[in-house]
């Protein structure tokens, strides 16, 4: 497989409006590619950056099919060209992500396609793009809690005064100012790590809990972070691996101090390569899967958000038209694990696209009807006579980070009433329509290779 990059100018091709309506486009085909290779596509001004990434699907093709010709706008360029490839749309990326102005320091001599992608350049790019997935304004804390663990624990926080004795400052409390929706803290407990959090919100102001024997020599004002903890069944004892932790934590206000003994103090800074390798040494050791997969999730749990509704929205736009004719298919269906879609970034944000006919399978399999109750009402389609039902991926693409495997497939999207699929998402009772669903798909989306618990699932859409 070799990666390659074009240019487009989009005063000859609007290449930008094709690839909005067409997945995959052909293309003259000028160099010697094969299928399977990847080819970038450098968009000029007024774009100037890199703006897709595509995969040669079909080479050699004598002409050019005409689908997408409304967006030629000087064609004088395109005629007669003699051979075309066809390329499949793999990933869209914003304007800022691969800029013409960072990417000529990075090897891109010119933009003069096609051209054969250098080896700096291809590590240059793979770099930008995981970066910019990876989200990570995302921090990691480190918290001894000896004392406090069991209350903390149940009440779902983390609290530290703001000041000692005679209002002195202390470094250790005054970490937890830093602490932002979304971040991760390793939790110590008696030179344990007993359990992992995720920042359910922002830190705030909160006196003192009240819990006796606790926090009762602290002064009452101080700052709290409500986390969600996920407990860890068969910890990892620190000074088991203390020689890996004190390479990995990072210099300024890291947990432990060179002797390997933990400072004393309550929240520390650690970093993501320190959360990664507590994380996997702790799941290895776990009594079952479940437990290791919740554990392996947490390490892909974003806190980047991402507008999943608006693309639901159009999905269901898609679906419409595209049942013409095919509403009544039979449709056969084996589960079975497949490749995850990979991400789009835009703004920081990051989307995952959704295969329409997989969603339209799931209405047919369905025989749209309602998965909640095949007698509950609706109405019939213009568009085919069936009856109308809507697709729902049971586990919200928006969680795909976290699963290795496809979560847009037959077997995790469901059929639903427009009442059903509107309580799922908005209503009050969801959690027991989801249980009903998660009962009915559990068995499938195992052999899909997703697996997930019930109240894992309901977290999901919170
Ligand atoms: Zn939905
Ligand atoms: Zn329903």
């Amino acid at each position: 497989m070799e990666k390659w990059i074009i240019t487009c100018n989009p005063n000859y091709y609007d290449v930008i409006g094709a690839f909005d309506e067409f997945d995959i486009l052909n293309w003259k085909q000028s160099v010697n590619v094969h299928v399977g290779d990847i080819v970038y596509i450098y968009v000029g001004k007024p774009c100037g950056a890199i703006k897709y990434e595509t995969k040669v699907i079909a080479v050699d093709l004598p002409e050019a099919k005409p689908y997408d010709s409304d967006y030629v706008i000087d064609g004088s360029n395109f005629e007669e060209y003699g051979k075309y490839m066809e390329l499949q749309l793999l990933r869209t990326f914003d304007d800022e992500l691969l800029p013409y102005k960072i990417l000529k320091n990075e090897g891109l001599k010119s933009v003069q396609g096609p051209s054969r992608m250098t080896n700096e350049l291809e590590k240059f790019i793979s770099n930008q793009i995981d970066q910019s997935i990876e989200m990570d304004n995302r921090r990691y804390f480190f918290v001894f809690q000896n004392k406090s663990y069991s209350e903390e624990f149940k009440g779902a926080y983390l609290w530290a005064p703001q000041h000692g004795d005679n209002g002195r400052k202390v470094s250790h409390w005054e970490q937890m100012k830093d602490v932002q929706k979304g971040d991760l803290i390793i939790h110590s407990y008696l030179k344990k790590i007993v359990a992992i959090s995720i920042a359910e919100a922002d830190v705030y102001e909160a006196d003192r809990p009240t819990a006796k024997g606790v926090h009762d020599e602290w002064n009452n004002k101080g700052w709290r972070v409500n986390a969600k903890y996920y407990p860890i069944t068969n910890p990892i004892v620190t000074s088991d691996h203390m020689d890996k932790l004190l390479k990995l934590q990072p210099e300024s206000k890291a947990p432990f101090n060179k002797l390997g003994r933990g400072n004393t103090g309550y929240l520390f800074t650690a970093n993501k390569n320190m959360a990664e390798y507590v994380i996997r040494e702790s799941s290895e050791i776990q009594f079952t899967n479940s437990e290791k997969e919740q554990l392996l999730r947490l390490l892909n749990k974003s806190n980047v958000q991402s507008d999943e509704n608006k693309l639901d929205q159009e999905l269901l736009d898609d679906i419409d038209s595209m049942l013409k004719g095919a509403a009544n298919q039979h449709i056969t269906y084996t589960p079975e694990p497949k490749e995850k879609p990979k991400a789009n970034v835009s703004k920081g944000k990051r989307s995952y696209p959704r295969d329409r006919k997989v969603a339209m399978n799931a209405l047919i399999r369905a025989n749209h009807k309602c998965e909640i109750d095949v007698e509950h009402p609706s109405f019939l389609r213009r568009s085919t006579n069936t009856s109308y039902a809507e697709p729902h991926h049971l586990i919200p693409m928006a969680s795909q980070n976290e699963f290795e495997h496809s979560l847009d497939v037959e077997a995790n999207i469901v059929s639903l009433c427009s009442n059903c699929h509107n309580q799922i998402h908005y209503g009050l009772g969801s959690d027991i329509l989801i249980e009903v669903l998660y009962k009915e798909r559990k068995d499938e989306l195992g052999q899909a290779g997703i697996t997930i618990s019930l109240s894992d699932l309901l977290n999901l859409y919170q």
